[in-house]
């Protein structure tokens, strides 16, 4: 059984590593019956503005009752709807208005670990926030040639110059990017893959990179009225030990969030992450992660919060984009016909 949550605050775009423009993510998002989406690119808020002018536009449309307006099509045709929570599947065009968080993902480096911290509900124009995107760029740009001088020694070609001209002007070139080149060029049968042959640690084109400390990302995001959400905490290979000790240094430095739903997450991995988040007192998130199309992700897919967990929404900061605890979220449950 699939659930579709109509929040999803962790997604990329052609900023970054994503396979979609802004605007596309935005209508994908309508089509699957969205509320609150948060454009989170890696280090670095290209997108934001694209998405939220297209979102505008669109509850425009929804709100003159429009036929042009963004249609609900998350049904898919191997699918039936079994149940829908806090709401009905034929939903006014008011209740389908989308909004967009303006957020990021902050590489770091904790103990040797590349640690990612996702920023929601950011002003995108605060100067530390833009300083430290600045620093993160000339970083993950230097990296990124590396890693394409590698590729080109094993004989792909021009691979930084053709990643760069498949995302966006100025966007972030990730190892997501360059997995994407080396699956297309036929060196791997999946992006998985790519990364086990060629990307992953230690394999023939890694390049380590030193992103920065924890703290001077959270302290961005702080400085720009966001929160700090530690993002998908059970895919890092670390100890839950380590991942303990991940959480109380992330605690100190001012984090006040972790990802509790994802995407293609075991109940486990969901059940022992709740544990976590009332342990160390955070807000809960949600998010797909969502890069491309694909059988495994998708937005808002298999993403609802414990009734336990306070979501990271209910953090003042939230309130300027018209979240309170009063927020529902709205569940549909999917169930498809091979179930
Ligand atoms: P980077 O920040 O350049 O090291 O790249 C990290 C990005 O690569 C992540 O955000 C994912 O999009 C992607 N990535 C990392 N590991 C994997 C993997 N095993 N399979 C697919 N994508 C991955
Ligand atoms: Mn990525
Ligand atoms: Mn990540
Ligand atoms: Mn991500």
């Amino acid at each position: 059984m699939t659930v579709i949550s109509n929040f999803d605050l962790h997604c990329h775009t052609k900023a970054s590593d994503g396979g979609f423009t802004p605007s596309q993510i935005v209508m994908k998002a309508y089509e699957r019956g969205l509320n609150y989406l948060a454009i989170t690119d890696h280090d670095l808020v290209a997108g934001v503005q694209e998405a939220i002018t297209c979102a505008q536009q669109n509850n425009e449309l929804l709100k003159q009752g429009s036929p042009l307006a963004p249609k609900e099509n998350y049904i898919y045709e191997n699918a039936q709807v079994d149940k829908v929570e806090n709401g009905s599947l034929d939903r006014s065009f008011n209740e389908r208005l989308l909004t967009i968080i303006p957020g990021i993902e902050f590489s770091t480096t904790w103990r040797n670990e590349q640690i990612h911290i996702v920023g929601l509900f950011i002003d995108i124009e605060n100067q530390t926030l833009n300083d430290l995107m600045a620093k993160k760029k000339l970083s993950r740009t230097a990296r990124a040639i590396a890693i394409g001088e590698k590729l080109e020694r094993l004989g792909f070609e021009r691979p930084y110059e053709r990643c760069r001209e498949q995302a966006q002007e100025g966007a972030s070139i990730t190892r997501g990017n360059y997995a994407r080149l080396i699956y297309q060029d036929g060196k791997a049968r999946t992006i998985d893959e790519a990364f086990h042959k060629y990307l992953g640690r230690g394999q023939k084109a890694y390049v380590q990179n030193d992103w920065g400390p924890i703290d001077e990302a959270v302290q961005a995001i702080k400085a720009a009225s966001g929160i700090a959400v530690l993002a998908h905490p059970r895919r890092y290979k670390i100890s839950n030990l380590r991942l303990r000790t991940l959480i109380e240094d992330f605690v100190a430095v001012g984090g006040e969030a972790m990802e509790v739903a994802s995407c293609q997450q075991k109940p486990n991995d969901k059940l022992y992450l709740t544990q976590l988040c009332q342990k160390y007192n955070l807000l809960a998130s949600l998010g797909s992660d969502f890069h491309n199309d694909g059988i495994f992700r998708n937005l808002g897919q298999n993403l609802d919060l414990p009734d336990s967990l306070q979501p990271v929404w209910t953090a003042p900061c939230a309130e300027r984009f018209g979240l309170s605890a009063a927020n529902k979220q709205r569940l549909v449950h999917l169930t498809h016909k091979k179930d």
